[in-house]
């Protein structure tokens, strides 16, 4: 008589046992119910890369649209020490002190090359981590930006099921991982430092560009008049950008994280900024594009998965990539061969 514990029996069992651990309709109920525990088990199963997860996860996901989004979307971007987790946890804690629960998500592209995400760090915002109106998760680890992107846009959405008044989405900036965000959020704000030349900041032109509001932080001791200074300079630098199409003027502020003052005038423009936009019918139009925008981008990422994952395809391509190697064909008639077939 076989054993009851060969390999394939145990394997079997664990399996049962993962599906039975999931209960898809407990955790929304839960979540929903604004349980932080459940979120985190909810977010878990979005950013698992066990393929029976997935339908589990698209399944969750579905429902919690469900819940009209009643949230804020804010991405909070700025170069490595310009002060975004001392300024996170000043915001996120005046917004808590006003009975507001926040939620802090974060994008970062390179976790996979450090190691650990940007908000991995236990010491950072140590005081919102213990807040009980607030729930902070770091960026979750995966190579591509596009991955990334789309586990923290379903994340989003749970966290505004689970009834989160503010999102958070903070990134590091480099680039890439800006446009991004900036295409989940409702409100894109850029942390700067004064005396610090741009080239210095690492920020392009672009970044600035897609900013609704440019707050330079350590507004304090001998910094004070540099800080003035830039804020012209950035004032200026800013008219130079055709206006934007929800007619919002991009603002300048300033602030002190470390010392939480200043803090409340950011949440006055983002304030301003929500009471005009959804006036105007642009917050609207502005998610309703993003959701387009996602449409398409998902589109694309599941030809390119189909497309590749196909045995045939594989072998056919490692046989051209020969080709090229030896020049034998020319890199962009192998590209035609293999995608024509
Ligand atoms: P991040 O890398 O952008 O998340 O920056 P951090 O929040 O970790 O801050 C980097 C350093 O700047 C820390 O030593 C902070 O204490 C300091 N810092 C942050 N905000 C302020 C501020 O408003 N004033 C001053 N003087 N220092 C600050």
């Amino acid at each position: 008589m076989p054993s009851k514990y060969t390999a394939p029996h145990i394997a079997n069992k664990v399996r049962k046992l993962r599906k039975a651990s999931i209960d898809v309709t407990l955790v929304f109920n839960k979540l929903i119910a604004g349980d932080k525990t459940a979120l985190a088990q909810a977010i878990t199963l979005i950013e698992s890369t066990r393929e029976s997860d997935f339908q589990l996860a698209e399944n969750l996901v579905n429902q919690c649209l469900t819940i009209p989004s009643k949230g804020i979307r804010i991405g909070i971007t700025g170069v490595p020490g310009v002060g975004k987790s001392t300024f996170i946890e000043a915001l996120g804690g005046f917004l808590t002190a006003m009975g507001k629960k926040v939620a802090v998500l974060a994008v970062d592209p390179s976790s996979s090359f450090t190691k650990g995400s940007i908000l991995g760090d236990k010491t950072r915002m140590e005081t919102l981590a213990k807040d009980p109106n607030a729930f902070i998760r770091p960026s979750p680890a995966s190579d591509a930006l596009g991955g990334v992107t789309r586990k923290t846009r379903e994340t989003l959405i749970l966290c505004e099921a689970a009834a989160f008044d503010v999102v958070l989405v903070e990134t590091v900036g480099v680039g890439q991982s800006e446009t991004a965000v900036h295409s989940m959020v409702d409100f894109f704000l850029l942390l700067k430092l004064a005396g610090a030349g741009d080239e210095l900041q690492g920020i392009k032109r672009g970044i600035m560009e897609m900013a609704d509001a440019i707050v330079i932080n350590k507004a304090d001791g001998s910094n004070l008049n540099q800080v003035k200074i830039a804020r012209g300079e950035f004032k200026r630098a800013l008219h130079l950008y055709p206006p934007k199409e929800n007619q919002w003027t991009p603002t300048v502020l300033s602030c002190s994280a470390l010392h939480n003052l200043g803090i409340e005038a950011v949440w006055e423009t983002i304030s301003h900024f929500m009471t005009m936009t959804k006036a105007n019918g642009h917050f609207a139009k502005n998610r309703t594009n993003q959701n387009k925008n996602w449409f398409l981008q998902s589109v694309d990422a599941l030809l390119k998965h189909q497309f590749y994952a196909n045995s045939q395809t594989k072998d056919r391509l490692k046989q051209l990539l020969n080709q090229v190697e030896t020049n034998q064909i020319s890199p962009y008639a192998a590209a035609k061969a293999l995608v024509q077939k």
